[in-house]
Order: structure tokens, then sequence, then C-alpha cells
């Protein structure tokens, strides 16, 4: 058997990282054996769902390089195929008209609430024929009244519901238009899904979709309903916790791949291990693996990652992920060094896409301000020997490189008889304008010659005219 999952968002709103999560482990599992990973845009709720949704959504999943090979399908699009096997439902006396007004409805409802029993159809339509002309009326799915649905979860184990607790759905609106529970059916039964995995809010209908599907004589999937992902409060994971949505992850200056690899342990482990490459992803996980105790969404652990992947990730291929930064923060970097070199000086010091961008514009681009306190500190009166010596030194090197930028500083600090520190500080804040930089030979060695001697030269008349004021 070749697997085929599926990834079946509403378009209701952007990716949010619990269904990322769920497309993820479909991905996977489809992935690992060579089979099918489907998407299918589930737009029924015509009200709800926009195209900026839909957009939103296909931007996600391919930031996340969670690449369907089918679709996208659109329900919107098979409203033939789902009002004719309702027809055919219908004519096999398995689905019927029910012409209950909503104040019938409400007035069921209050009647067993006002019993203490649980809200449901009682099936007054079940076997009625005498319809009224030309009044609304819905289709129900006549639902098995004996025996039970069984079905063994990936996740949650054994299910067993009385076909008693379920009532008799509706399956087709007054307006036409057909219901969730349908569409889903038909579309997993269409397109041969062989394994659905989704969120646990959806395992109280997996037993009436069961029971759809046998009526339709299709064959019936393996299930696996995946735990909800909390806050650090215990509470659902919502936006008041933080970004919810994928691509705020990417905005925020996440790799696409520290989040693969923090969704996927998730709810998931494989031993102790932290770090998943792709293969390694595909290798190991197994939806029996999936834990059923909802887990909590922890930032530190998707930052460290993040450190972990910004370090280890070929500086090209982090450069890619770069571009979006680039152009938000509006850092031109066509003249200055290969952004590459710039990412491997940087990678050990920063969390995220963002801050490298932040830290890094000094190769760039020229200041004329330094950091207040950063040159209140080493820009002093005693800064200024050192500082125009090791420029002299600087400006005579005839093969700038990192070995002959630091035997100028090495130089510099001998003849003068003072430490390193004393040399390398002002030479830090004149050509960054911070004290915080990667070791000055590369950093020099990026930045270039000419505007590293110009640049001290700027600090030498800072410290000049902070001598004078
Ligand atoms: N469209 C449903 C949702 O977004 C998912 C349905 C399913 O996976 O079966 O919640």
């Amino acid at each position: 058997m070749t697997i085929k999952t599926r990834f079946a968002p509403s378009p209701t709103g952007y990716l949010h990282v619990g269904g990322a999560r769920t497309a993820l482990y479909s991905w996977l599992i489809a992935q690992a054996q060579g089979g099918e990973f489907v998407l299918r845009i589930e737009d029924t709720d015509l009200e709800r769902s926009t195209q900026e949704a839909i957009d939103a959504i296909l931007e996600g999943m391919k930031w996340l390089g969670l690449e369907w090979t089918e679709g996208p399908h659109y329900q919107t699009k098979r409203f033939d195929r789902y009002k004719s096997l309702i027809q055919q439902l219908i004519e096999q006396d398995k689905a019927y008209r029910c012409y209950c007004t909503p104040e019938e409805l409400d007035a069921m409802r209050e009647e067993q609430m006002a019993k203490g029993e649980k809200p449901r159809y009682t099936g007054v339509w079940r076997d009625r024929t005498d319809y009224p002309e030309d009044q609304p009326y819905v289709i129900r799915f006549r639902n098995p009244q004996e025996g039970s649905v069984v079905f063994e979860d990936h996740v949650r184990g054994r299910i067993e519901v009385q076909n008693a607790e379920l009532d008799d759905l509706i399956i087709l609106r007054s307006d036409g238009s057909p219901t969730y529970n349908f569409c889903v059916v038909v579309d997993d039964w269409d397109m041969g899904i062989t394994h659905v995995v989704r969120g646990e809010d959806h395992v109280n209908n997996t037993p009436r979709q069961i029971n759809i599907l046998k009526a339709l004589d299709a064959p019936i999937p393996e299930y696996a309903h995946v735990s909800m992902i909390l806050g650090d409060d215990g509470a659902k994971l919502s936006k008041r916790h933080g970004a919810v949505s994928v691509m705020q992850y990417r905005d925020e200056g996440y790799l696409p791949q520290a989040l693969l690899n923090y969704l996927v342990r998730l709810g998931w482990s494989h031993g102790d291990q932290e770090i998943f490459s792709l293969q390694e992803m595909k290798e190991l996980f197994k939806l029996d693996g999936i834990n059923k105790a909802a887990s909590a969404f922890n930032t530190e652990k998707l930052v460290w990652l993040n450190q972990h992947y910004i370090k280890s990730t070929p500086a090209a291929e982090v450069a890619e992920h770069l571009q979006w930064h680039l152009d938000d923060q509006k850092l031109d970097i066509s003249n200055g060094p290969a952004i590459e070199a710039v990412i491997t000086a940087q990678a050990e010091r920063v969390k995220t896409l963002k801050e490298l961008v932040e830290i890094s514009r000094y190769y760039y681009e020229d200041f004329t301000e330094f950091d207040a306190k950063a040159a209140k500190k080493h820009l002093r009166p005693v800064a200024a020997e050192p500082l125009a010596l090791v420029k002299d030194k600087l400006a005579a090197i005839t093969d700038w490189s990192e070995a002959s930028i630091q035997a100028a500083i090495n130089e510099t600090a001998e003849e003068l008889e003072i430490g390193m520190g004393k040399v390398g500080m002002p030479l830090r804040v004149a050509t960054t304008g911070s004290g915080n930089s990667p070791s000055l030979d590369i950093t020099l060695n990026l930045i270039g010659q000419a505007k590293s001697v110009q640049r001290i030269g700027q600090a030498l008349t800072f410290i000049e005219q902070r001598e004078k004021s």
C-alpha cells in the first residue's frame, strides 16, 4: 500500500503552528515511504474563507518546505460531486429530508436541556414523507441506531462510540451547500487518503465520518488525532502567548529548519535526541510515537534550535533566508563584503536572522555616531596615540588580510608597550561604532582597508573635539 496523507486547512486565517505541526507529521510519513501528500483547501465556509488566507497558508507551507505532491484541491470546486453523492444516499434511503424549522429545533433543545439530557436531533423526520410544499429543508444522514463505531487511533488508542450517541447529522444545508463532515469524507475517499492526521479537536467527528464512509461503501482510512499545543501557562496556545502564525516566525528571524525541528519534537521524541535533520526526521518519525499528552510551547528551546541552525547551516543557505530581512531592514549590501563572509563572522553572536542584520550594518554603511557608552569608555584622549599608530600601520599594509591586520595591531601594542586591549577596544569602537564585534582581524578584513583607515580618522577627530569641549 502506498501511503497518501493530506493537510486540509480551512482558509480562515494564517497558518498556525499547530496546523503546521500536523502538516509536518502528515508530510513526514508520506515522505518516509515515497508516498503522496495532498494539500486540500477546505473553503466551504464561504463567509469566513478568504483568498488572503489561502495565500498565507500556501506561503507558510512553501516557506517551511512542506511541498505537496497533489493539489491544492478546493472544496468549493467539488460541490457537484458532493451533491450527486448526497442524491445517491437519498435514493438508497441513507439520507432524508428534514423540514424542522429553527424554532422547532430550539424547542427540541430546550426540552432536552430541561430534562438534563444532551441536546440532539430526535429524528422526527426520519420516516416522514408528508413533505410540505415550498418549505426549506435540509438533508440529514441516517446514522445507524444500533451497535457502535470502533477505530484504532494511532495516538489515542482504541475509541468506541455507541451509535445511539450520534444523532442524524445535516449533510446539506437548506441553501444547498454541503457541510464539513460530508465534504471531508468524500474528499478523503476520492483522493485515496490512507492516513488522516489532524488535531484532537476533530476526534468527535471521526465516528460520524466513519459511518458516512460505510454508507458510501468507501474504505476507512487510519486516523491519528494529535494533541493540542499549549502555552506556558497551560492554556491552549493563542496569540496572547506570542507568535502563533508560521510567517511571524519567519519575520522574527527563525530558519524554517529550526521551526520544523522544534515542531517535530513538540509531541514526539526519539530517545533524548533534540537535533534532527530532515533526513533523520523522515527515517525516525512514526505516528505511533506521538505523545498523547498535550505539549507546551517553549520559545526558549526554539531559540536554542535557531541558534544551532544559524551556526551550523552553510552560510550560502543562511544567506537565502537572510535576504528577506535585508529587504525588511533596508540594508543594501551591494557595496561591501560578501554576505556569506559576514554570516560566518557573526553566526556565533546572534539568536535570530533579524539580529544578524541589526548587528551587521557597519560592514555596509558608514556611520557618524558611536555607541555613546562605548565611546565614553574607549575613545578617550589616551586612545589617540595607539589609534594614530595603528592607523598608519594599517594604511601601509600592501596585502590586506587577517594576518597582516593582526600583525599591525600586535606591533602597535608592542611599540607603545601597552596591552592589546588598549589598542583593540578603541580600534573596535572606531571601526564598528560599538564595543561588540567578531575578532578585529576578521572584522577589519571584511570592512576593507580604505574604510577602516577612514573610520579611525573619524574617531581621532571625535577624540580631539571631545578634548576641546
Ligand atoms: N478543515 C479542518 C480544519 O482546518 C480540518 C479537517 C480535517 O483535517 O479533517 O480544522
